[in-house]
């Protein structure tokens, strides 16, 4: 999607820290950090959301799931993160491209949600 933040980040039109990136996955810090460790785990295409997953692009969300665990890694954060997703805007997805948030490193992330 031409106007989508998130494809010009994933796609290096827009510069940015990238913190891992291959041929279908990106990874950079998220520009409002909510804990001491927080990234966005994007696929490279464009997917609106979690309801946007479909046979057609899940290799894209496979690649992600299996970028995260690098991701962790690489951070320093391994067995000790939080993944994330929001599935439209009324559970606070702003930004409409399929993202998933990987966070650690809070004493606040002991807190359970759910
Ligand atoms: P959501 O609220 O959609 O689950 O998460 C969107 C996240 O994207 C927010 O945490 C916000 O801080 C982050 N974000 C929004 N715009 C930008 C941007 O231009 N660059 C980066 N790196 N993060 C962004
Ligand atoms: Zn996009």
């Amino acid at each position: 999607m031409s106007d989508c933040i998130f494809c010009k980040l994933a796609g290096g039109e827009i510069p940015t820290n990238m913190i891992y990136q291959n041929e279908l996955v990106a990874c950079f810090a998220d520009a409002n950090p909510q804990a001491p460790v927080h990234v966005l785990v994007v696929p490279k295409c464009h997917i609106e959301s979690a309801d946007g997953v479909n046979a057609s692009n899940s290799d894209a969300v496979k690649a992600v799931f299996e970028a995260i665990p690098l991701i962790a890694e690489k951070l320093g954060v391994k067995d000790n993160y939080r993944i994330i997703n929001n599935c439209g805007e009324g559970v606070g997805q702003s930004v409409r491209h399929l993202h998933f948030h990987l966070l650690s490193g809070s004493p606040v992330m002991k807190d359970r949600l759910f």
